[in-house]
């Protein structure tokens, strides 16, 4: 199966994603993971979205449709995919389903963590601690907290209509969400 979790920066989608990873076997795709990558290893791609990311900014849709289009037509990753971060914009949704037909698959389950702003900013002052993020401040939180209102509000509205989108209260504890995603995949 192939899953997108969706939701706001600090809704705690990287950490559901880990779990359902772990429980069924599958692959994380993250953009967010990927991008950091290609900004430690200092290539083109991370030298120019490096002042982006720490800002709050999108990374723009070119380059992270790119990013996913191999681990979309690796073999081995086939049907075994969660995605954490994206798509983000309606241009992402839309080339992930034109990747997912090309690639004969399809998204079984899209999960939207629905978060408050103060939950957010509440997670990721903690994570800043634990992760030492560069974007993880105040200012760069509330920024792509409300890129994210911006771009990825769409999207919300592209997948709502579809029969396997489940809205997921966020604000609960961590160990609530994962049992009630569990819950739905294994039915
Ligand atoms: P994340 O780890 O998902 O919170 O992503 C961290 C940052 O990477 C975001 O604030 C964006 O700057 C960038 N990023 C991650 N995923 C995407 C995406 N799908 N499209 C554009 N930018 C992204």
């Amino acid at each position: 199966m192939n899953v997108i979790i969706f939701g706001p920066p600090g809704a705690g989608k990287g950490t559901q994603a880990l779990k359902i990873v772990k429980k069924f076997d599958l692959f994380q795709v993250s953009t967010g993971d990927l991008l950091r990558e290609q900004v430690k290893n200092k290539t083109d791609i991370g030298k120019a979205i490096e002042n982006i990311i720490s800002k709050g900014d999108f990374a723009t849709d070119d380059i992270v449709n790119e990013l996913i289009k191999n681990i979309v037509f690796n073999p081995k990753k086939k049907n075994k995919l969660i995605f954490d971060g994206y798509p983000r914009s309606l241009s992402q949704a839309k080339n992930l389903e034109k990747l997912m037909q090309k690639s004969n698959q399809k998204i079984d389950y899209i999960f939207f963590l629905n978060v408050m702003r103060d939950t957010i900013i509440e997670r990721i002052e903690k994570r800043k601690i634990i992760e030492k993020r560069a974007d993880d401040n105040l200012d760069t939180i509330l920024k792509r907290y409300e890129t994210y209102m911006e771009t990825t509000q769409p999207v919300l509205n592209f997948y709502s209509k579809n029969p396997n989108f489940y809205e997921i209260d966020g604000d609960k504890e961590m160990n609530e969400i994962s049992a009630k995603i569990e819950q739905i995949l294994t039915v």
